[in-house]
């Protein structure tokens, strides 16, 4: 992630401090949005997950200490720097501002080198953090709790714009196999090659996440069943044409397909019926993808 692009949400009510505030970290190529006050923020926060909040205290609607709270309440918020900017310098407004879970406590009138020069730190940290966290070292694909909560945030996502989402679930056929016969290594280089392979062979707006040991997930958001499964047929198809390592291994990979909210509006649901898809994939001879039919799999 490029620290020097990150969005960064400012919340103070007062204009004049708006500017201020945006004119500093604009020029150091930050991307900020603004909220008038920590209502309208929580507004925003459906729709974007800033990499860094910075908010004031003492505004209308709600205040910074209540709008710090809302984000507490948030676990896609819980590794976002958090820094107040307020004219409150008393002690007891510090310890408050602090106690309830901001990174920093800065007061007004401030310095732009002395903000931009925390937010760069505070920035670099969380990210460092993140990265440790959210990616999977074999594949460098998300992990299974990045994916899940990129997976609800592109649902709500969804749901406030009246769009749709679709997921693939695909699973190397026969992977035990490679490794009983070559070993665990060999299987690790063909784990991260299938992974390369699948993230090659998507758009940048969707995301790709190793779902479990040998299965891997792509979440397309804005994406009907038809397009989805042409996006996952491609990838089976570029996986098929593979010849790895010495011993000339052929992996292929089955897929199963689901689409939000055609055939369900619930996350879980939605990947559990790709995975039913994904079973009928196996089991109609592998190295296929098989879209979910409500008619055709619900027992
Ligand atoms: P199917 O076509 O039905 O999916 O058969 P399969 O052999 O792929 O499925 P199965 O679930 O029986 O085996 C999955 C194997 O994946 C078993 C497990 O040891 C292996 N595996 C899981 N994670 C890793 C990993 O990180 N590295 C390696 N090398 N193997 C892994
Ligand atoms: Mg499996
Ligand atoms: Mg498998």
């Amino acid at each position: 992630m490029d620290s020097q692009k990150a969005k960064i949400l400012v919340v103070d009510d007062s204009q004049t401090m708006i500017m201020l505030i945006k004119t500093a970290l604009e020029g150091e190529g930050y991307q900020v949005t603004t909220a008038g006050n920590g209502k309208d923020a929580v507004g925003i926060i459906q729709n974007m997950t800033p990499e860094l909040i910075i908010s004031d205290i003492n505004m209308p609607e709600m205040n910074g200490i209540e709008f710090r709270e809302y984000v507490n309440s948030q676990p896609k918020l819980s590794l976002v720097p958090f820094i107040f900017l307020t004219t409150k310098d008393g002690v007891d407004d510090r310890i408050r501002g602090i106690e309830s879970g901001a990174d920093d406590y800065l007061t007004k009138p401030f310095k732009p080198d002395e903000l931009t020069a925390i937010v760069r730190l505070r920035l670099s940290k969380s990210q460092r953090v993140g990265s440790l966290i959210k990616i999977d070292k074999l594949t460098g694909l998300l992990n299974r709790r990045a994916i899940d909560e990129v997976l609800a945030d592109e649902m709500e996502r969804m749901k406030n714009r009246n769009s749709f989402l679709s997921v693939a679930l695909f699973d190397i056929d026969h992977f035990k196999k490679v490794n009983d016969t070559y070993g665990h290594q060999t299987g690790d280089m063909v784990l991260s090659t299938v992974a390369s392979e699948i993230k090659k062979g998507m758009k940048d707006l969707y995301y790709a996440g190793r779902y479990g040991g040998e299965e891997f997930i792509v979440v397309m958001p804005d994406t009907l069943k038809e397009l989805a499964v042409k996006v996952a047929d491609k990838i089976r198809d570029s996986i098929s044409k593979l010849t790895l390592g010495e011993m000339n291994i052929k992996p292929t990979i089955s897929c199963g397909v689901a689409t939000s909210p055609e055939d369900t509006p619930e996350q879980g649901e939605l990947v559990a019926s790709a995975d039913r898809a994904l079973y009928m994939a196996k089991e109609s001879g592998r190295n296929r993808v098989v879209p979910f039919r409500k008619t055709e799999f619900t027992c």
